[in-house]
């Protein structure tokens, strides 16, 4: 897609310190890092979201996500995968991406948020939704 910053990263036309290629996954350093090894791993092909790519893609790009993260745990054994969709969950670049954050004790990277608690029937409920829409 000619707008977007990662499309030029797997085009070459913009440069990027990339850790990791295959023929349909790419993976580099984040420009901004929350942490040393910071690392995204992308789809070459152009998809907004995780839920619009093709499971082979899909396939791919989780491949090769164990891959960057079994290099990254040499690194450092404790690390956070995050990949964020839409605006209110965070996303700012639209061309999917997995964030692998290298952790460690108080390294002062906040993930954790407070949790609700549902009801039997609410969780009942909730599973019956979503195994009705993953048969669509
Ligand atoms: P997200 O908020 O999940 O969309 O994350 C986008 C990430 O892309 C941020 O962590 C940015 O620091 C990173 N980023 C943006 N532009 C570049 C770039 N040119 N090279 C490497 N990382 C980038
Ligand atoms: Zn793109």
């Amino acid at each position: 897609m000619q707008d977007c910053i990662f499309c030029k990263i797997v085009a070459r036309k913009i440069p990027a310190h990339v850790v990791y290629e295959d023929l349909s996954t790419l993976a580099f350093l984040d420009i901004a890092p929350a942490s040393e090894g910071h690392c995204l791993v992308i789809p070459k092909k152009h998809y907004a979201k995780l839920h619009e790519m093709s499971s082979k893609d899909a396939a791919s790009l989780g491949s090769s996500l164990a891959k960057v993260a079994a290099a990254i745990s040499k690194l450092s054994p404790n690390y956070n995968l995050l990949q964020n969709n839409g605006e209110a969950a965070g996303q700012v670049v639209n061309h999917v991406h997995f964030h692998i954050t290298p952790r460690s004790q108080q390294d002062g990277i906040f993930f954790k948020t407070s949790r609700k608690q549902l009801s039997e029937a609410e969780m009942q409920g909730l599973t019956k939704k979503i195994k009705t829409l993953l048969k669509h």
